[in-house]
């Protein structure tokens, strides 16, 4: 089969261990209790009462993306740039190999920006390192997990030292091994759990930034839900025979709001405008997810998404935070407040 036709999740959950699985495409992960949720009402360093989180996964076609590797590799200037120009700071989730294969130099653009550097795992899709049609992280044990979390830091450390504090795996999925890889590597955040399900609605896990209970153990690491639904894939690159569920996601998301349902980049701002809008409205925490993979691909109705989405995106953010009606910021800085809320919030005994 074309990997483009396959789904991208297909029924898969964890194939090793006992708890994880996706969040994705209408799928629940298994044995996963959210603990001490950031309280409502939160008061952000600029004094908003709301905070956006522009987080980029760096993946190449390392995993399932069909765009042109060096053209992202190079639009990360321009980005850097644009994020530079408007004040604000945005999380890149690097393929490990990606780095090791395109850098360093994009990954240093990241960093001279502000903007924080963190993992994507080491290869993205598992069997490109241990054969077989197994690609998840939830499908393999605690030696494979342990791997795709070091070296996946160590890849990143190698170019900028220390600088790796956060995960996202691909695809969002995980089993207990991953987190107990990314506790002993001293990870401070992870971002794998959806938000909201717009096609199962109450299956998501809320906007608030928790501490993850799998099973019996919670783990030190501040877990920060993500749009695994309205993210630009699904808008205008999955197929919507192959890849139905979340194109109807981003479609049930637009009627549930009032705003039309365009499969473009300049439709994705649309939407991700709405996103942003509702959780200033909200008072709430909302983490955006692009993949610059996307932004290299062309299309019929347009020309060059980097200026017809994420530019646009990039200058409202920064409109949003120059207002002082959220804080835009990374995934680091929000579990460091994360900590110092709970601290007060929920007492040391309980962190
Ligand atoms: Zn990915």
């Amino acid at each position: 089969m074309n990997p483009q036709e396959q789904s991208l999740v297909g029924n898969v959950k964890h194939a090793e261990g006992k708890y994880g699985g996706f969040s994705f495409g209408g799928q629940e992960p298994e044995g996963v209790t959210v603990c001490n949720p950031l309280p409502a009402g939160t008061v952000f360093p600029n004094g908003a009462r709301a905070a956006i989180l522009l987080t980029f996964d760096v993946e190449g076609n390392y995993g399932n993306g069909v765009g042109d590797v060096e053209r992202e590799v190079a639009n990360y200037q321009r980005i850097c740039n644009r994020l530079s120009e408007n004040q604000i700071s945005a999380t890149f989730n690097v393929v490990g190999r990606m780095a090791e294969d395109y850098g360093p130099e994009f990954v240093e653009w990241m960093v001279d920006s502000g903007c924080e550097v963190a993992s994507h795992g080491y290869v993205h899709d598992m069997n490109k390192r241990y054969g077989g049609n197994r690609v998840y992280a939830g499908h393999y044990g605690p030696r494979e997990n342990l791997e795709q979390i070091r070296d996946g830091i160590e890849a990143l450390n190698k170019i900028c030292p220390d600088v790796v504090r956060g995960a996202r795996l691909p695809y969002g999925h995980f089993n207990e091994y991953t987190y107990e890889a990314m506790e002993q590597y001293g990870l401070a955040w992870s971002s794998l759990v959806g938000i909201d399900d717009f096609n199962n609605p109450g299956q998501g896990f809320g906007n608030d930034p928790f501490q993850m209970k799998l099973g019996d153990r919670t783990y030190p690491i501040v877990e920060i839900p993500m749009d695994s639904q309205t993210f630009d894939w699904p808008i205008w690159i999955a197929d919507e025979k192959a890849n139905g569920t979340f194109v109807q996601a981003v479609r049930n998301y637009c009627e549930l709001r009032n705003i039309p349902f365009e499969r473009t980049p300049r439709g994705a701002v649309g939407i991700w405008r709405q996103r942003m809008l509702d959780t200033i409205e909200r008072q709430t925490v909302f983490t955006l997810c692009c993949h610059p993979i996307n932004l290299t691909v062309k299309g019929r109705d347009w020309s060059d998404p980097v200026t017809e989405f994420i530019f646009p995106i990039i200058d409202l953010l920064g409109c949003f935070q120059r207002e002082g009606k959220a804080w835009i910021c990374t995934c680091n800085q929000l579990a460091q407040l994360y900590r110092q809320v709970i601290r007060t919030a929920y007492g040391n005994s309980r962190e």
